[in-house]
């Protein structure tokens, strides 16, 4: 299964803010739509749904061309031979300000059709589909070397390197030294190419940490030509043999360091939201009603929540300000709008905010803020 929704991805979406963003999601359960013309025709129904928001909402006419041109490029991706259905079970998309691309990602859960033309992204039913994280598995030899990308539920095939030494290393003869020195400078020159490849994939935000595959000879030369922040991405290495490996191999290996990964974390995370909730005056609240306000005051750095939590509440559609059962906002008296689960517009404003967002595992620092808490940048 795919999963395109990284805590990247929405950070980006939910700070684009200044203006209209057009977020479409498409169901692809294929329970509901077994076969390519019924999807076609639910492709051509959202698409529908879509022109007739644009056109029925009070847009400026900078605005109202840009949306128009956005969903004749969403129409051509959603074509039959073009739409990316492969391992995918929904597709969100969004078409945001002026400047910003068309984002289109697929999910690898169902979601229902829906069209929402709003001042920024609507990223609330993506908010449980992020908590994952993306890892990267590269598996490198003397020449080449393969990345899969995923986490413990799946590690596709993402790309590959190939870097082939020609000829193998001889022995006797006056030559060996040069000819083996010549290489050694094409192992060189391949891990080279290995670190610079997972310092562009992380810039363009395709994985969030990172495990490396090899043999001992060439671990400690990798591990120094890799760029500092790839350096602190990551995780470990394991041991597969990549002409051996297929996708769940990788994944299997994988799995052990990312399950610890997570979890340590998670503890490091909820220690610091104790400790921050139980000193006065510490950078943590807890509870629903105060993370809320935290959360409206923009000061949010780590939101933890219980991934069971659900709660009605209020969202301020002037200022974004969230609570719980308000009728009208604190800030500029607008009147609130009423939600039927407060959790995910949090988690969006979260987002917003550049923060992390935590569901961990049940835990007893958890239950000791009622399921929500945060800790705070001041
Ligand atoms: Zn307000």
């Amino acid at each position: 299964m795919v999963n395109d929704v990284s805590q990247d991805a929405l950070r980006r979406l939910a700070a684009n803010r200044d203006g209209a963003v057009l977020s479409l999601f498409l169901d692809l359960d294929p329970s509901k739509f077994p076969t390519a013309p019924a999807r076609q025709s639910a492709v051509d129904a959202l698409l529908n749904e879509a022109r007739r928001t644009v056109e029925a909402s009070p847009l400026d006419h900078d605005a109202r061309v840009r949306m128009r041109d956005a969903l004749t490029e969403i129409k051509g991706r959603l074509e039959p031979l073009a739409i990316p259905v492969e391992g995918a079970r929904g597709l969100a998309i969004f078409a945001p300000g002026p400047g910003a691309p068309v984002e289109l990602l697929r999910l690898p859960a169902p979601i229902p059709n829906r069209v929402v033309l709003d001042a920024s992204a609507h990223v609330e039913p993506l908010v449980r589909l992020a908590d994952r994280g993306r890892w990267c598995v590269a598996l490198v030899d003397r020449s080449r070397a393969s990345f899969h990308i995923g986490n413990e539920d799946g590690m596709p095939l993402s790309g590959t390197l190939d870097d082939e030494v020609k000829g193998q290393h001889k022995k006797g003869g006056w030559s060996v030294g040069r000819y083996q020195r010549s290489i050694e400078n094409e192992v060189v020159a391949h891990l080279d190419h290995v670190a610079e490849a997972l310092l562009v994939a992380l810039r363009e935000g395709r994985y969030d940490r990172v495990i490396l595959a090899g043999q001992q000879p060439i671990r400690s030369d990798l591990e120094a030509k890799l760029d500092n922040s790839v350096k602190e991405r990551l995780a470990g290495w394991i041991d597969v043999d990549q002409s051996a490996a297929d996708a769940e191999a990788v994944r299997a290996a994988a799995e052990p360091l990312i399950v610890k990964a997570r979890s340590d974390h998670e503890r490091e995370v909820l220690e610091r939201l104790a400790q921050g909730v139980g000193t006065p005056g510490g950078h943590g609240v807890g509870g629903l009603r105060t993370t809320l306000g935290a959360l409206s005051e923009r000061r949010v750095e780590t939101l933890v929540v219980d991934p069971q939590l659900a709660s009605p509440g209020s969202r301020c559609p002037a200022c974004g300000l969230l609570g719980l059962n308000l009728a009208e906002c604190p800030a500029d008296g607008a009147e609130m709008k009423q939600l039927p689960n407060v959790i995910e517009a949090a988690v969006a404003l979260a987002y917003e905010q550049a923060a992390e967002v935590v569901l961990p595992a049940p835990a007893s620092e958890l239950t000791a803020v009622e399921g929500i808490g945060a800790v705070t940048r001041f």
